[in-house]
């Protein structure tokens, strides 16, 4: 039987499996069901990471040494898709794509979340060459220049604010003329000057080139009126998806507690509403959705696996 098995190889199932076995566990299994890295290794560029300030460094090269880092300690990684992690008596099955199970006394589900897509003509194409879905990461290589924003939730109108910072100007586009997002956000960012608020339109296409994007086609669905915007990037806002599959029920209902959107709750030690089971990252509540802190959660809950087996004893 595994001490702990971690689910996903992002940042937090990285660093859950470097201090997990770094912390003394001998039997910690990572499942991840592609090569290790997670998200951020679709990023053309990573700026924000503490101590990591190489200009032109890809998520990709980022990420490179985090996996060397953990097998050095002993994690093993095995290179499965996950399809269910259940408890049964004071144990976890994980149960994997192939129909294997594997027993663990612990795990800790790191599987992250995925930026929904918009479905538009061009959106997959020029992804990363100026579509993004992350303002945070990617809002300053438009510094003082035109952006366009998709989405009229809490999101997209947080996010439209914060690249008005940086942005000569954020075009924000909404196929409503009313937003989803919270009253008291769309007053404040009606009130900022640099944002242009596009409403009953959609996106038609994003154009773009070798170099990447161009601009986008708009439609307005009150008029039928079309028009172009020149822009060197969109960031599309349009929900995000937990990756919270494997913690169904074949019912369909959750082996533990999770909000509206699917986010798993837990308290501040990354313990979830079921013994033994810690979640991290992108997939919990309240998260802030940077590499930063998918690690930080990864390093607490693997500290939690650590005193739990060793009260179990
Ligand atoms: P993820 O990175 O989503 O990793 C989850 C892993 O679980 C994936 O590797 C996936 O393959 C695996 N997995 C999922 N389901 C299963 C399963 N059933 N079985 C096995 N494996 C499974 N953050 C920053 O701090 N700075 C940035 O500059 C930045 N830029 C970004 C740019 C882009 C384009 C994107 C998309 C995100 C960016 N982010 C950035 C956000 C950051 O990448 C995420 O917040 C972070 O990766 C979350 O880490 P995580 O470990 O929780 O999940
Ligand atoms: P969201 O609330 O689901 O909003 C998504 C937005 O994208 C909606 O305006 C939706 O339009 C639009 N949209 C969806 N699919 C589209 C498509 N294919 N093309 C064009 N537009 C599309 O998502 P979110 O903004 O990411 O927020 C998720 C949750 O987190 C919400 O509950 C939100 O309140 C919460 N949140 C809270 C805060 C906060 O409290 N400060 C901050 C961020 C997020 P329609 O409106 O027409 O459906």
């Amino acid at each position: 039987m595994l001490d702990c098995a971690i689910i996903g190889g992002g940042p937090a199932g990285l660093t859950a499996g470097l201090y997990a076995t770094r912390g003394g566990l001998k039997n910690v299994t990572m499942f991840e069901m592609g090569m290790p890295g997670g998200q951020i290794t679709s990023s053309s560029e990573i700026e924000n990471y503490p101590g990591f300030f190489e200009h032109g460094k890809t998520g990709m090269d980022f990420m490179d040494t985090w996996q060397e880092q953990c097998f050095h300690f002993g994690l093993k990684h095995e290179m499965k898709k996950v399809d269910r992690v259940s408890k049964i008596d004071n144990h976890f099955i994980i149960t994997l794509e192939s129909g294997e199970e594997v027993k663990a006394k612990t795990a800790i589900v790191c599987t992250g979340s995925t930026p929904r897509r918009a479905g538009l003509k061009g959106e997959d194409e020029l992804f990363g060459r100026g579509v993004s879905t992350c303002a945070t990461c990617d809002g300053f290589f438009y510094k003082n220049k035109p952006v366009a924003v998709l989405g009229g939730g809490d999101t997209a109108l947080e996010e439209a604010h914060y690249l008005s910072n940086i942005c000569s100007e954020v075009n924000l586009i909404h196929r409503r003329d009313s937003f989803r997002a919270s009253p008291s956000t769309v007053e404040r960012v009606k009130k900022i000057p640099n944002i242009n608020l596009i409403t009953n339109t959609v996106v038609e296409e994003i154009l773009g080139d070798t170099m990447g994007v161009t601009g986008i086609k708009l439609k307005n669905i009150k008029t039928d009126e079309i028009s172009e915007l020149e822009v060197p990037g969109i960031f599309v806002f349009v929900g995000h998806n937990v990756n919270n599959d494997v913690l169904k029920n074949e019912d369909g209902s959750f082996i533990c507690e999770v909000n509206e959107q699917g986010q798993v709750v837990v308290d501040l030690n990354m313990r979830t509403s079921v013994d033994g089971l810690f979640v991290a990252g992108d997939i919990r509540i309240d998260a802030p959705k940077q590499v930063v802190s998918a690690a930080g959660d990864g390093a607490v809950s693997a500290l939690q696996v650590i005193s739990y087996i060793q009260e179990q004893v």
